[in-house]
């Protein structure tokens, strides 16, 4: 099925109606996900375009690598991206992170909401992470993840950005210039007048970002709606299933049956985990644990200079084709922290990378035209790679994670992508996206 969006310039496109900053690249396709699930014909975009070519679409997200750069980098391009996006027509602004709020102690969400807020003239915003469908839910300003405190789950030992408090008014606090308040659940509760006027109070308070409670998806629906006039919204990717409606209440937005939409996909597949979050470790377990073909990737073997991707891709080769392939680098937190303690941490991350993306690149060229990425700094790097420029946003594997396709280059044939962030999805992730993959 030919793809049915039409490229325009810049100044044509008038019907862009919300433009998305996205601190990482799972992170981009899971708000696009959400927003393509309400009918609005998302376009991703890898980095910021250099030129004024954009995709006729409701909503553009602009996918960044910018979660773990010097704080001054991270504001820099997402300015850039920002810039870009008014130029574009944009009427609403919104920075995506992680809904784990995954940052370090100086930054990048403070400084970056920040910037953004001063330079669309704003006195006010929401920081919202809450993301109920995956079990993200922020009560009293805390973080939880499932049943536990942010701080008690997994994410304490994540390798770049450990995340050891879950008081995410102090969290956020201790990254930005301005106050930062709390937006309790009973007043996010009684609804959108009520919320705009507390917006307000919190205002003449000096409060410039507050942290928003929401336990679930009408929580959400609620803040969407009473943060419809604010020109910057700061959120994980759940606000985003709120905002459809609210644009189509007020006639920027005609809903598209069709938004999901990808063309029928062909060719081998492979799944790369360069994540060492918790799923992404049950979902490596369970696929091997079923005898599918998976090979290790050792970060020690990689600081030695041994070509560990040039054996990987041979090792591929001998499988057939129906079989398709994991490589992991995936690791407990008890072997990552060795390995870190050995390697360093960034520069372990930095060969983990390096290598997933030169798997990627390699096996495209052996013939794979599906690809499955858990980690979203392993996305990003894989994507960079392959020189994808735009995608398109299909359908969810799992609420957060959708496939996408490769558009906007000459890849040859369909190229697509299910970029997973690692703490997304069930123990069956891998084989549900290959499965879903076929019958699109
Ligand atoms: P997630 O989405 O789970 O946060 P990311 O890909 O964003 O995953 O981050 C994981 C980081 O950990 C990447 O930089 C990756 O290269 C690195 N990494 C993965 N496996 C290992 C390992 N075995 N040892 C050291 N670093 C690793």
């Amino acid at each position: 099925m030919p793809s049915h969006r039409r490229h325009m310039t810049l100044g044509e496109n008038r019907r862009m109606t919300l433009g998305v900053i996205a601190d990482d690249f799972t992170g981009a396709t899971d708000v696009a996900s959400m927003l393509v699930r309400a009918g609005m014909r998302t376009v991703q975009v890898i980095g910021v375009p250099d030129d004024a070519t954009v995709i006729d679409a409701d909503a553009v997200v602009v996918a960044l690598k910018t979660r773990n750069l010097p704080a001054a980098d991270a504001v820099r391009e997402s300015l850039a991206a920002l810039r870009w996006l008014q130029a574009g027509g944009m009427r609403q602004c919104y920075f995506k992170y992680c809904s784990t709020f995954d940052s370090t102690a100086a930054g990048n969400i403070g400084p970056v909401a920040e910037a953004l807020m001063q330079a669309l003239g704003a006195d006010f915003t929401i920081a919202c992470p809450a993301f109920p469908e995956n079990g993200r839910t922020v009560f009293r300003g805390h973080l939880f993840v499932g049943d536990e405190l942010l701080s008690d789950s997994g994410m304490r030992h994540h390798p770049l950005t450990p995340m050891t408090d879950a008081n995410l008014v102090r969290v956020l606090q201790a990254q930005c210039q301005g106050r930062v308040g709390l937006l309790r659940h009973d007043m996010v509760a009684q609804g959108p007048l009520v919320l705009r006027q507390r917006f307000d109070a919190m205002r003449r308070e000096g409060i410039s970002i507050a942290i928003a409670d929401a336990v679930n998806n009408a929580d959400l629906r609620l803040l969407a709606e009473a943060c419809a006039d604010l020109p910057l919204l700061t959120a994980g990717s759940g606000l985003a299933l709120g905002l459809p409606e609210v644009y189509s209440a007020r006639g920027w937005l005609l809903p598209d049956a069709q938004a999901a939409t990808l063309d029928l996909a062909r060719g081998a597949a492979a799944v790369l985990a360069g994540s060492c979050s918790l799923a992404t470790q049950a979902q490596v377990q369970r696929w091997r644990e079923a005898g599918r073909p998976a090979l290790a990737i050792d970060p020690r073997a990689l600081a030695r200079g041994e070509p560990v991707a040039e054996q990987a891709l041979q090792w591929a080769q001998g499988h057939s084709a129906g079989q398709a392939p994991l490589f992991y680098a995936t690791s407990t937190a008890e072997a990552l922290h060795s390995v870190q303690a050995e390697l360093g941490a960034a520069q372990a991350g930095a060969l983990v990378e390096a290598c997933m993306a030169q798997l990627a690149c390699g096996l495209l060229a052996q013939g794979v035209r599906r690809l499955v990425v858990a980690g979203g700094e392993t996305s990003g790097a894989v994507v960079q790679a392959l020189g994808v420029t735009q995608l398109r946003i299909g359908p969810p594997i799992c609420p957060g994670v959708p496939w996408t396709q490769v558009e906007g280059q000459s890849v040859g044939e369909t190229l697509q992508l299910a970029l997973k962030s690692g703490n997304f999805g069930g123990p069956d992730f891998f084989s549900e996206a290959l499965q879903l993959g076929v019958s699109i």
